[in-house]
């Protein structure tokens, strides 16, 4: 079973983890995910995890003391770690990685504050063997900490593990799962019941019952739509 183990400083913003379909899987035994408080892992009275920048500037860095103890404690065993360090400078978030990580058996997410964690907590495990390292950024904006960027990557991660969605066959045609010359194609739009509301009613072809004619009428929503994103 893959290990998530998440260190930030607000823990309560993951209680999230225990509903729907990722609380389903961690109670199914399918994940095993655990939330771990930095200020555990600092010093002094104040338990302080942060300090003035070098060279000056607004804000305050995250000090690298108590990270360096936090992963060490967590990564004790000789198998690879994969540690995801959540910075708006890193590299974007997409299906692939999701998928990627997907695969790893022990994540470790390092949730930044403030102006961010000290540059040489990525530096000294990108130089450990039994470690790589992925910066990554869930998009071009600036949060406020990376506790609900590391929420977003979980739930499209652990919804790639096999057994989470009960019918696994919703992963196949989903937006962003096809890639055509490079580009992922987003999914086309989809339709229920009612077949008429507010006089708006669904596309005549999917009432057809022609399959072949359904799957033509997909692809070209899915291509129309994926082009006017751009
Ligand atoms: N000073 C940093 C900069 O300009 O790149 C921004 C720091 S931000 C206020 C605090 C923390 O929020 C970051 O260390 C990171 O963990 C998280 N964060 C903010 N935006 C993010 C994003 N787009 N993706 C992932 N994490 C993000």
């Amino acid at each position: 079973m893959p290990r998530y183990d998440i260190i930030s400083i607000f823990p309560d913003y993951f209680a999230a983890l225990d509903i729907s379909l990722v609380g389903k899987a961690r109670a199914a035994g399918l994940v095993d995910i655990a939330v771990h408080d930095l200020r555990d892992h600092a010093e002094g009275v104040h338990k302080s995890v942060d300090d003035t920048p070098y060279g000056g500037g607004a804000g305050m860095v995250m000090s690298p003391e108590p990270w360096g103890r936090g992963i060490d404690q967590l990564s004790q065993s000789s198998q690879l770690h994969d540690l995801v360090v959540l910075t708006p400078a890193g590299k974007k978030f997409n299906q692939k990685m999701a998928q990627e990580l997907s695969e790893c058996e022990h994540l470790i997410f390092a949730c930044g504050r403030y102006e961010g964690i000290d540059h040489r907590v990525t530096q000294f495990y990108m130089a450990q063997s039994n470690f790589r390292v992925h910066e990554v950024s869930i998009g071009d904006y600036v949060l406020n900490g990376g506790e609900v960027a590391t929420l977003v990557m979980l739930e499209a991660i652990i919804r790639l593990i096999p057994g989470v969605l009960g019918n696994p066959d919703s992963l196949v045609e989903e937006s962003h799962t096809l890639i055509v010359d490079g580009e992922s194609i987003v999914e086309y739009p989809s339709y229920t019941k009612p077949a008429s509301w507010r006089d708006l009613s669904v596309p005549e072809v999917l009432l057809s019952g022609n399959h072949g004619a359904i799957k033509a009428y997909r692809e070209a929503e899915a291509v129309k739509r994926t082009k006017s994103r751009e």
